[in-house]
């Protein structure tokens, strides 16, 4: 159930401008000389769409790509003031997107308008992280498990490529809260999310998961214990090079 490959995602949200760039150097110099098999890891900046042409075109990185952070369901160009579609976040240099966050979620997403956009996303060859995570009532009345399948099975179809999913889950009360879920009970959800996923749509593998919700270089010992985490999607710690990158180091500890 274990994968090799860790992934280490930044989510900037609404943060930075052009002279954020330097972020992104720091990061890649700070994460040049660290001496970790570069070969297990990926890196990614999911950064505000303003930013992924500028940073897409001068980053010279081979270890750090460029994600975006939500897109408009319409695969075409069309009456949508305001919206981006996948294609055009594509066209800039976006080579992944996070898709179904939940103060995305918060602002109406809905499970059947993700699963549209995880569709037009994977058509513009984009590599789709999918959110899925309980509320914090959700938790308390113990509807964890049945809330995420939820999630899944009404956002995810048999027909997608899974090979360009990963799932990230974030617990909805964990993020940016400083509070992480027990150990026990994280390691069953990611357990149980692999487990239905390769299930419910015949997955030929069991897919990649990350865990997302306020991980910073101090907890992550804890998560690296739980061996089939694959990775992780760092909101806050990751507009600063040195906790980001200290979050990998203190990983392989
Ligand atoms: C997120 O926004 O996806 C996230 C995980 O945020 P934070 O790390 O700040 O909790």
């Amino acid at each position: 159930m274990t994968n090799k490959i860790k992934y280490f995602i930044g989510n900037w949200k609404m943060f930075g401008d052009f002279r954020s760039f330097k972020i992104v150097l720091k990061i890649h110099q700070l994460y040049s000389r660290l001496l970790v098999s570069k070969n297990n890891n990926k890196i990614v900046l999911c950064v505000p769409n303003t930013l992924i042409s500028i940073f897409a075109n001068k980053i010279k990185s081979k270890f750090i790509k460029i994600g975006a952070q939500d897109c408009h369901y319409h695969e075409k160009f069309g009456p949508y003031t305001g919206k981006i579609s996948a294609n055009m976040l594509k066209n800039v240099g976006a080579e992944y997107i996070i898709l179904g966050h939940s103060e995305n979620r918060h602002d109406g997403d809905t499970n059947l308008q993700i699963k549209k956009k995880i569709e037009s996303a994977l058509k513009a060859n984009l590599k789709v992280i999918f959110c899925v995570g309980e509320t914090y009532k959700q938790k308390k009345n113990k509807k964890t498990f049945i809330s995420i399948k939820k999630q899944i099975l009404e956002s995810i179809d048999k027909k997608f490529n899974f090979n360009n999913i990963l799932i990230a889950y974030e617990p909805v009360w964990s993020i940016g809260s400083g509070r992480i879920p027990k150990s026990l009970e994280l390691n069953q959800v990611i357990k149980f999310i692999k487990k239905e996923s390769k299930k419910l749509f015949k997955m030929k593998k069991y897919p990649f998961v990350l865990y997302g919700g306020s991980v910073n270089d101090k907890n992550i010992s804890i998560f690296s214990a739980i061996t089939e985490i694959d990775g992780f999607l760092i909101g806050g710690a990751s507009q600063t090079p040195k906790k980001f990158i200290d979050i990998i180091k203190n990983y392989y500890k």
